[in-house]
């Protein structure tokens, strides 16, 4: 409870967190380090656990976007001390809405198990007792039923937009001011929730991102802008100094959390990351022809485009 988090930048070259910045953020108080696999490649979890056994800190891995991505040969989520996966719509697998957490500590997951069903124990499940506070976060069977159909095929999906990802990947690479997020050695497997790229402007002659998504949108290309800098929302600077926040953390530590919230790569990747939804490399290998040509298109049209 009342935690503080400390946010990390970005590495400009693969779009993950700067594994390399986590350690000089590291003091007294750090509890844990939570790496998020964005887009379904890999953090570079090597780093991330050096910094993490160093500092006798618990890796909390956000693998939302990444079933069965892996580094080095093993799965994420299985490389921390625990790994977090959703089922919400638009994911690789979904139920609609749902979740699930893996460790391998099994006391940990008897708390999880507790608080998910109002705070009932398993080894009380006829019983009604109550051990912890917990909140009813259940999933339904009919949910169960619609994600254990969708396993089966899990597989066969993830292989296939490996496989039209890498094509796509050598058709942009061809067109100046796309540049596709370049993946770490040791992700050597990559579950493409998003196919993530940074747009240049100035290889548009100047076109803002809007007006690109908006060129290659009419071109049928549902390509879409990244994330918003969570760091930089309004919300969390008026939570920091609202009177509750106060009470709990003292100015300075407020003030040198301001400080700290210095992060130059993700405020430009903000601003230039585009990405296209995973079931988009689900189509057929010519549906990847079809949307480097109207990125293509746009480029050679970016001139008349950018004066409008
Ligand atoms: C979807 C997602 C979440 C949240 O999952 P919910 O099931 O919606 O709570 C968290 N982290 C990442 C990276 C996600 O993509």
């Amino acid at each position: 409870q009342h935690a503080l988090p400390v946010f990390v930048d970005s590495d400009i070259e693969t779009f993950q967190i700067d594994a390399r910045k986590i350690e000089p953020l590291v003091n007294e108080r750090t509890k844990a380090i939570i790496p998020v696999h964005l887009g379904g490649s890999a953090a570079d979890m090597d780093a991330v656990l050096a910094v993490a056994r160093k500092h006798n800190l618990l890796v909390i891995e956000d693998a939302c976007q990444a079933w069965l991505a892996q580094w080095r040969g093993r799965n994420v989520g299985r490389l921390g001390n625990c790994g977090c996966f959703s089922f919400q719509a638009s994911k690789n697998i979904n139920s609609g809405e749902g979740g699930a957490i893996i460790s391998d500590d099994q006391e940990f997951i008897e708390r999880c198990f507790g608080f998910h069903t109002q705070g009932r124990m398993r080894k009380f499940s006829n019983e009604f007792g109550y051990e912890m506070s917990g909140t009813n976060l259940r999933m339904t069977e009919f949910q169960a039923a619609v994600l254990l159909a969708q396993l089966k095929r899990l597989e066969a999906h993830t292989k296939k937009r490996e496989d039209n990802a890498a094509y796509l990947t050598s058709l942009l690479r061809e067109i100046p001011g796309v540049v596709p997020a370049r993946m770490y050695d040791g992700c050597t497997r990559n579950a493409y929730h998003l196919y993530m790229l940074r747009y240049e402007s100035g290889k548009f002659a100047g076109m803002t991102r809007e007006q690109f998504l908006k060129a290659v949108r009419a071109e049928g290309v549902p390509l879409s802008a990244g994330y918003g800098p969570l760091n930089k929302s309004p919300f969390l600077k008026s939570t920091l100094q609202s009177r509750g926040f106060r009470r709990l953390f003292s100015a300075e530590r407020i003030a040198r959390w301001e400080e700290q919230n210095h992060t130059p790569a993700n405020d430009r990747l903000t601003r230039e990351v585009c990405w296209l939804p995973q079931n988009c490399l689900l189509a057929e290998r010519s549906t990847m022809d079809q949307i480097a040509e109207g990125i293509l298109k746009v480029q050679e049209h970016a001139a008349e485009i950018a004066r409008v």
